[in-house]
């Protein structure tokens, strides 16, 4: 693979949580590939945007030896080398480009669930399993508690009960893992999805302008995807309470209904349009709501 300066490439996870969801939100930017026989190389045959297909712990190294431009990395990779390589003395090495909405997890520090938590100076002196240690110690630096950190690769929620440490801090979602080893989430020390990361420097040739284009097509595409279209009717008398339940929602387009002297409403909301929403709004007078996804748009 030669460093052409004219292409943008683009590392994303081979097989794992964020593969599927990285291409599918790169196909709907408009791109597209030609595989090659190895299955780790892909040729942008729409736009000069190749991708490269690595597990996900070698992207941030891939972005700052220069390898790939950009990478689909979750938050909680990104910063763990961040941190690691600032240490260095070398200044941040990545910028978080854009939030992608995906791969949502917690890094937690988790307790047994027999343990009365009173909060984190109760850390002190005990063992801490984890895979961030860099993560970690920085939290335990700005908490000012002096606490083991025992850096796992993998499986750190059984580290309490091989005796390798007291408590851990790992990634969570659901925390169905953490209740199945008899622990329970204490405390967040980060927020984490997946995210498009680049180095921290911007391009200064014709990988600028291919970059640039990518991230105006990324947030069409972001956008969209958390927009939905509300369509209802309402008696005149309940639109003054109708339009504060959608603060998330453009200026709503109001018709009158032909022969009646109801409203028919369509407002394009850019949050989440949950069934609560949709209850409350039938509770303040809507009838006959609609929710439709929205499919294009071009402001
Ligand atoms: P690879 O083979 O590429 O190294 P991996 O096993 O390290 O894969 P995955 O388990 O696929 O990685 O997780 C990738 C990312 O998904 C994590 O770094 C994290 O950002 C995100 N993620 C979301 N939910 C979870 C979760 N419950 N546990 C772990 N990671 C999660
Ligand atoms: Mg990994």
């Amino acid at each position: 693979i030669g460093g052409g300066r004219d292409r943008l490439r683009i590392a994303i996870q081979k097989s794992g949580r964020l593969a599927e969801p990285a291409r599918a939100l790169l196909t709907a930017c408009g791109l597209s590939w030609r595989e090659s026989r190895d299955r780790l190389f892909c040729y942008g045959e729409s736009l000069p945007i190749d991708l490269l297909l690595v597990r996900d712990d070698d992207i941030p190294g891939l972005i700052r030896d220069g390898v790939c431009d950009l990478g689909v990395v979750g938050r909680n990779v990104l910063v763990e080398q961040d941190i690691a390589l600032t240490r260095t003395g070398a200044g941040p090495a990545f910028a978080e480009l854009r939030a992608l909405g995906f791969g949502a997890c917690r890094l937690d520090i988790a307790v047994p669930d027999t343990w009365d938590w009173q909060g984190p100076p109760q850390l002190a002196g005990l063992r801490i399993a984890t895979s961030y240690p860099a993560i970690l110690q920085r939290w335990l630096d700005d908490q000012g508690i002096e606490a083991g950190v025992v850096e796992l690769s993998g499986s750190v929620e059984i580290a309490p009960k091989l005796g390798q440490a007291e408590v851990i801090c790992d990634l969570v979602s659901s925390g169905a893992t953490l209740a199945a080893n008899q622990l329970r989430p204490a405390t967040t020390l980060l927020q984490s999805e997946a995210v498009l990361a680049g180095p921290a420097h911007a391009f200064d040739d014709a990988r600028g302008a291919l970059a640039e284009l990518l991230l105006r097509r990324l947030d069409g595409v972001l956008r969209m995807r958390n927009s939905k279209l509300l369509m209802f009717q309402a008696a005149r008398d309940d639109v003054p309470a109708l339009l504060p339940l959608l603060p998330d929602a453009e200026s709503p387009t109001v018709m009158r209904l032909d022969g009646d002297d109801g409203l028919a409403l369509q407002a394009l909301c850019h949050g989440a349009v949950t069934w609560q929403r949709l209850e409350e709004l039938k509770r303040a007078g809507a009838r006959g709501l609609m929710v439709v996804p929205v499919e294009g748009m071009l402001a």
